[in-house]
């Protein structure tokens, strides 16, 4: 089985402003991480391409895209909003992110690979159809999905986003598109302050209480998400890989451990299994606490391996 491994340079020059959790370390440790525990020897290595400005649009406005691209400054920050900045590099880190994950698709669709994982950043799940929000510019992972229909001519692609925020930017993009049925876990009333009311029949909201643990995370997978998943039988799996609901992670409340980032995994690689032909790509969204970053990550990619 081939996995494809994506990351690209710009993801570590992309900074939003000393001290920003969204830092380009997220990216390093994790790279560190994989090879000190010799996985990198399992997968294969690619630098990321950048997105066409035909493939963002595929899940933005064309105004969006000139925007941004307009506001990208030659030096220092621009504020998008209060929590998130561009400087030089960002747009080209941002293309890349993008770029990633329909490279991922199709080295997974039409390349002879299995699986892919892509690490990069910014991150995506917030960015909506015409709005960068919240740590993001492109939503990454709802461009790969659209490349694998509009362009790859799949029918039927499931999205499973286990950040602790839910992915109101990849609702956005995709509530109403029948071709996609989303499955989400995320913590309630926490940032973007969405997602307990579903926009559209293809969405499976699953919002958990604050406090609550990875067993909470792990009945709503067994009681919702799979259900959902094999009615909907996906031909491929995209998984919005957000690592926040760690119980060391400052940036929730929830209390998932490291093991938990390694179960779901296997749940959504069994399904996979099942339905799709083994097909996954999984691209990495929120994480803050950095060792955690790299120990959950590690266990996500494992799971992808199927290697203990
Ligand atoms: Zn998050």
């Amino acid at each position: 089985m081939r996995t494809a491994y994506i990351t690209h340079a710009s993801s570590l020059r992309h900074e939003m402003g000393q001290g920003h959790p969204e830092c380009a370390q997220r990216v390093s440790v994790i790279g560190d991480r994989l090879l000190a525990k010799g996985l990198l020897d399992f997968v294969e290595a690619f630098d990321a391409t950048p997105a066409s400005e035909e493939q963002l649009m595929r899940a933005h406005e064309a105004r969006h895209v000139a925007e941004l691209r307009a506001r990208a400054p030659r030096e220092g920050f621009v504020a998008i909003d209060p929590d998130t900045a561009m400087n030089p590099h960002t747009w080209e880190a941002a293309l890349h992110a993008a770029g990633a994950v329909v490279q991922a698709t199709e080295l997974v669709v039409r390349g002879g690979f299995k699986r892919a994982f892509c690490n990069v950043r910014p991150p995506g799940h917030h960015a909506e159809r015409g709005q960068a929000m919240g740590f993001c510019f492109f939503n990454n992972v709802a461009i790969g999905i659209r490349h694998a229909l509009d362009v790859l001519g799949l029918q039927r692609v499931a999205l499973i986003d286990f950040d602790v925020h839910h992915g109101n930017g990849s609702e956005d993009i995709l509530a109403g598109d029948e071709r996609v049925l989303m499955v989400s876990t995320f913590q309630s009333r926490l940032y973007p302050f969405s997602g307990e009311t579903p926009r559209a029949a293809n969405m499976r909201n699953v919002a958990l209480a604050p406090y609550s643990t990875g067993d909470a995370l792990r009945r709503a997978v067994i009681e919702q998400w799979s259900p959902a998943l094999r009615a909907f039988d996906p031909q491929m799996i995209f998984i919005s890989a957000g690592f926040d609901a760690h119980r060391d992670d400052d940036m929730s409340q929830l209390g998932w451990s490291d093991q938990d980032y390694g179960w779901v995994t296997q749940r959504i690689v069994e399904i996979a299994d099942e339905c799709a032909q083994g097909r996954i790509v999984s691209t990495l969204e929120g994480g803050y606490d950095l060792p955690a970053l790299a120990r959950s990550a590690e266990l996500h990619l494992r799971a992808l391996l199927g290697i203990d």
